[in-house]
């Protein structure tokens, strides 16, 4: 590496010393800035010859604590490896690196009349690097499918420093998947440092409406009524009346007064089309008790409906001084029901909770709000928001939607998975990294060296026993 590209000084190290989720904290022992594929190649080699953790790092946008350093260990950082290679029109594919930030390969794609589909609302900021190791969604991926369906190949750094291709231009390779189970291991299994993305066509018409509901409950029936029509929007987002009053204060985005709920809803597609699915969604929108339905009329009046959405995270800074935003999905048909019981929770508790979400995929955000300067707060928020974990498991969902597990919810795998379940899947990490230096510590409650006897199992794992696999 150059000297420009090493970061040592204690000082400077502190900067990347957490991601969004502020409140773990590590300073690395040493900060990379590789510029190309072999030079991060050659600093994984040498922590690998060393027995020296490392941790990749995009933007640091992770919600999760994914991004966060190690004490004793390297971080690696991609955000000098910003070139997009290549924009294949004929083939509606894009080449970019590691860092390219995702609007970035959309600005790109749209003089070609193409765009990236998968829009995490972070993303004017965050890396495809980053979107890649989360599997990340986005508004519009109720519709095009997250970033597993548009990463179609790409080139990984192992976690012995040997570069290799997994996927590519074509469709459909031979052999397992690998690269599906690289895409959303949250850097566990070796950085990337390119990616090969879809390119979807832009549409020939998009119709964003805004729906103002009395209830959360009117809201989510409306949700899975339009779905279950046959209808199926480029996005269905709900935010509910404190998430609205936040959006207010912080974008003035004029959503409808009195709303207890509202729903953003993005048709696009042929014209034609469009026009037959609007009539149908205000139908069902009405029939389950829209007060008043918006359709923006220009640009101007979409990207408004939009910014009350997008920046509800940070919004909710205008009602709150702290806040945890919760990531947990459900099947959209429990909507209504968790949005109640998450309401007893947050009346019993007396901590506040504002919701703004991703109804079409059932991905919940509530923002769980507290003030830390008040003694035990914290506490009663972090209760809070681990019930609501508990009851999105209790519906037949998961601990995450998109936000990935890292470090904040390691602890929280053992209530989806048996050790069994667990154990398969360290047995897959070891496949990849048996020394177990590639973001360790992230994903898994208890972390194992491989070939570690689990300290609970008496006789070898069933897959082993079975003679499906191998111990490391
Ligand atoms: C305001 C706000 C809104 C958000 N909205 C959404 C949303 O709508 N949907 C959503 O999914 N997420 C959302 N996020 C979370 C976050 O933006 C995503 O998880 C994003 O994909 C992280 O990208 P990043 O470049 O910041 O990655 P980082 O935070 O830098 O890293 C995330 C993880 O990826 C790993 N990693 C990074 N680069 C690589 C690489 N090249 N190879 C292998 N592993 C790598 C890291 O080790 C870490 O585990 C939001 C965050 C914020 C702050």
């Amino acid at each position: 590496m150059p000297d420009t590209g090493v970061i040592q000084d204690p000082t400077q190290l502190r900067t990347y010393e957490c991601d969004g989720l502020a409140h773990y904290r590590v300073t690395p022992a040493l900060v990379v800035l590789p510029e190309t594929t072999e030079q991060l190649a050659g600093v994984v080699r040498a922590c690998a010859e060393h027995g020296v953790p490392f941790v990749a790092r995009g933007s640091g946008t992770g919600l999760s604590g994914g991004a966060l350093p190690r004490a004793d260990g390297v971080l690696v950082v991609t955000s000098r490896m910003r070139t997009i290679r290549e924009v294949r029109r004929a083939d509606q594919r894009a080449v970019v690196e590691p860092g390219v930030i995702n609007l970035d390969v959309t600005r790109a794609a749209t003089p070609e009349g193409y765009y990236y589909a998968p829009d995490p609302s972070s993303q004017q900021i965050c890396s495809i690097g980053g979107n890649l190791a989360e599997n990340s969604g986005g508004a519009h991926c109720l519709k095009y499918g997250f970033t597993s369906n548009h990463v179609l190949g790409a080139e990984l750094v192992t976690p012995q420093g040997d570069v290799v291709e997994l996927g590519g231009l074509a469709p459909d390779a031979p052999g397992y998947d690998l690269l599906g189970t690289v895409v959303g291991s949250e850097g566990t299994l070796g950085i990337a440092t390119t990616a090969t993305v879809r390119l979807v066509r832009l549409p020939e018409e998009v119709r964003t409406l805004l729906a103002g509901f009395r209830t959360t409950d009117d809201a989510g029936a409306a949700t899975s009524a339009i779905i279950g029509s046959g209808v199926l929007p480029a996005a269905i987002e709900m935010m509910d009346a404190l998430a609205i009053e936040a959006a207010e204060a912080a974008v003035h985005c004029n959503y409808p007064d009195g709303a207890g709920a509202v729903l953003v809803i993005e048709l696009d597609g042929p014209a034609a089309e469009v026009e037959h699915e609007y009539a149908e969604v205000e139908r069902l929108c009405q029939e389950h008790g829209a007060f008043e339905l918006r359709l923006a009329i220009d640009a101007t009046e979409r990207a408004l409906i939009w910014r009350g959405r997008k920046s509800a995270f940070a919004a909710v800074g205008r009602i709150s001084p702290d806040y945890i935003v919760q990531d947990g999905v459900i099947p959209r048909t429990a909507l209504p029901e968790v949005l109640r019981a998450i309401a007893e929770l947050s009346s019993s508790s007396g901590v506040r909770v504002a919701n703004v979400f991703h109804a079409g995929d059932g991905n919940l955000h509530p923002l769980v709000l507290f003030d830390d300067a008040k003694p035990g707060a914290g506490e009663a928020a972090e209760k809070v928001s681990g019930a609501i974990l508990d009851l999105c498991i209790s519906h037949g969902g998961a601990i995450t939607g998109e936000h990935g597990v890292g470090v904040d919810k390691a602890a929280y795998m053992p209530k989806m998975f048996t050790g069994d379940d667990l154990d398969t899947m360290q047995l897959v990490r070891c496949a990849f990294d048996p020394g177990n230096i590639s973001n360790p510590g992230k994903i898994f409650p208890t972390p194992r060296l491989c070939g570690e006897v689990p300290g609970k199992r008496k006789h070898a794992h069933p897959l082993v026993e079975a003679g499906l696999a191998d111990a490391f």
